[in-house]
């Protein structure tokens, strides 16, 4: 009983909804489909239509994660990936963050960082590698000095 009411409202309200397009598509003024319908002025028409855009705009935004949800349309907020180093919600097709243009997908922010500290790992070999090299030819320009010192002191 109860839900046989339900659906006859929501029935009624598809088919007051569907009436106001087809008399724009018809090209009807606002003052006859206010009178049609039983508005009280075409005010309240625009209202009612621009409300209605707004409000599927609104979902879209909120499904696409493009803005934030607020109480009404929490439900719809199920499709975004939210970026873990921003904090930037992007949707659900999205592979790079709009905001920061990181990866999204967290095996691929895992290998980026790995491939980041492999990289300071190799620079930092290099640097102790050139590190030993520098000392070796230090150590054996000096010797080459000292040689040469001797050698001067043995011939003088
Ligand atoms: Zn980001």
């Amino acid at each position: 009983m109860k839900l046989l009411k339900i659906r006859k409202k929501v029935t009624c309200y598809s088919l007051k909804r569907n009436g106001v397009t087809f008399r724009r598509l018809r090209g009807d003024s606002d003052a006859t489909i206010q009178h049609t319908a039983r508005w009280t002025s075409t005010k309240q028409l625009k209202t009612y239509d621009m409300s209605e855009q707004e409000e599927t705009f609104k979902i879209e935004l909120v499904k696409r994660g493009l803005i934030k949800a607020d109480e009404q349309h929490k439900k719809y907020e199920t499709t975004f990936k939210r970026c873990m180093f921003c904090d930037f919600r992007n949707g659900i097709a999205d592979d790079i963050c709009n905001n920061c243009k990181r990866p999204l997908d967290r095996k691929k922010i895992l290998d980026e960082q790995k491939n980041r500290e492999d990289q300071i790992k190799n620079m930092q070999k290099e640097m102790e590698d050139y590190k030993k090299e520098m000392m070796s030819y230090l150590m054996a320009e000096a010797k080459k000095q000292i040689s040469k010192e001797i050698e001067a002191k043995i011939n003088s």
